[in-house]
């Protein structure tokens, strides 16, 4: 998603004049990479005329930092799409609140609720667990073991196979032990389905909780907004808790989650294990879904151009995030090895690889090694330019190429770094 955007930003930044022909192409291709990651289609179209209107064609024009503009307004725009403009309830510590998770089978509701508790409990609450999943086979187990293991109380029935009944009892219990977060799980089914939705009505009503979160999987596509919205007119759903973000899927169908229950996005799931839970924070997220692309591009090319016995080298060096202009070097050096592939954009990206090399040749090792972008002064740039021979713009522009692979370098710190067992299997 990210190297789309990138790309269309750059097709963009790189035409001459800038109309509204070329700010629709843009938007276009933006358009796709959004729909590629489960954003759904009338979100994806409501933020097109949102950034039209944001967007001032008569700046673009006068060339201020085109691309800057644009990659602001898009940003700001999916914030906005996660904000519903009201927080959701939040439960406060020593009072007694009720919260019941909803959400299809499958979805992560039994693993979030004992997150939840667990989250909750280290900070010094008092959470209590109950199984109102009377549904699936083996569903009290599950909640029990994992209680039992984070020692928090649980309360359900290997035999009770009314559900609001086990929640009742649940909830009436833990009141009177003075439980300050008493969180209900419920069943799921595999679809939507009439006789799910009236149960969730029946525990709603009968339990009468202060929260109900939405639990949904992050890779369940197009179909966030269908889902979120049937809960949402079966019970009032006011949070979403969005799982399995450690997986594959970009997490776009949380704006849909968003939209459809009018309710902020809490925390997200980014793991089996308990503590594999993390409050929801909008602009990292976006950050994110913006980003993916460039990540998975980059890692790709690491994957082809690096020699495979260099690899766990390069992605030690990456795992500790000092990315300097010398490993910058050393990759353009690695990509110039393979050789022109294609034609056009192809060789013209590899004249600049080429030409930032001459000018990076002109650098101290002090500057190579440095990963603070900051010594790069004015005088330095003089120097630099005028040593390989090169205007100063073109020395700045180089820095800033520096500065975006540094910012995905920076982003790929934090995650999973493929081990060689992983690349061996490529
Ligand atoms: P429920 O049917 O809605 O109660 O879903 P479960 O809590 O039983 O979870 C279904 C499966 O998803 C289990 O195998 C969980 O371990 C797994 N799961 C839940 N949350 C996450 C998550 O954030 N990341 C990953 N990788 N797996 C998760
Ligand atoms: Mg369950």
């Amino acid at each position: 998603l990210g190297g789309t955007i990138t790309r269309a930003i750059q097709q963009m930044s790189n035409a001459t004049i800038i109309d509204e022909k070329v700010l629709n192409e843009c938007l276009n291709e933006i358009n796709r990479a959004l729909l590629n990651a489960d954003v759904q289609f009338q979100l994806v179209r409501n933020m097109q005329n949102n950034i039209k209107r944001i967007v001032n064609i008569d700046d673009l024009a006068a060339g201020h930092n085109k691309r800057r503009i644009i990659q602001q307004a898009i940003f700001n725009e999916l914030c906005n799409m996660l904000d519903p403009g009201k927080p959701s309830f939040t439960p406060k510590k020593g009072k007694t609140s009720v919260i019941m998770f909803v959400g299809l089978q499958g979805s992560g509701k039994t693993t979030t609720c004992t997150k939840y508790a667990y989250y909750h409990q280290k900070k010094g609450w008092k959470p209590a667990l109950v199984c109102a999943d009377t549904f699936r086979a083996g569903a009290f187990d599950q909640l029990k073991q994992n209680a039992t293991k984070a020692k928090i109380p649980f309360y359900g029935s290997y035999t009770e196979s009314d559900p609001v009944k086990i929640a009742v009892e649940g909830v009436d219990t833990f009141k009177k032990e003075n439980c300050d977060l008493i969180i209900v799980d419920t069943s799921g089914r595999h679809k939507q389905e009439a006789a799910l939705f009236e149960e969730m009505r029946q525990v709603s009503e009968a339990t009468k909780p202060d929260l109900i979160v939405f639990v949904m999987d992050s890779s369940i596509g197009q179909a966030a907004f269908d889902q979120a919205q049937a809960f949402k007119q079966s019970v009032p759903v006011g949070a979403v808790i969005v799982t399995k973000m450690d997986g594959h899927a970009k997490g776009g169908g949380a704006l849909s989650a968003v939209a459809a229950t009018k309710s902020p996005v809490i925390f997200i799931g980014t793991g089996e294990h308990m503590d594999e839970f993390e409050v929801f924070d909008v602009k990292p997220f976006v950050s994110r879904l913006l980003g993916m692309g460039d990540w998975s591009g980059f890692m790709d090319k690491i994957h082809e151009v690096v020699p495979k016995d260099q690899q766990p080298e390069l992605l030690q060096k990456l795992s500790e995030g000092n990315f300097t202009l010398r490993i910058m070097y050393e990759q353009f050096q690695n990509i110039l090895k393979m050789g022109p592939i294609g034609q056009g954009q192809e060789k013209e990206s590899q004249a600049k690889i080429k030409r930032y090399m001459t000018m990076m040749d002109s650098m101290t090792n002090e500057e190579l090694d440095s990963s603070n972008p900051k010594i790069m002064n004015d005088s330095r740039i003089m120097r630099i330019a005028r040593g390989s021979g090169r205007q100063v713009r073109e020395v700045m522009e180089m820095l800033e190429e520096y500065k975006r692979l540094a910012k995905i370098w920076s982003k790929m710190k934090g995650l999973k770094i493929p081990t060689r067992g992983d690349m061996n299997m490529r």
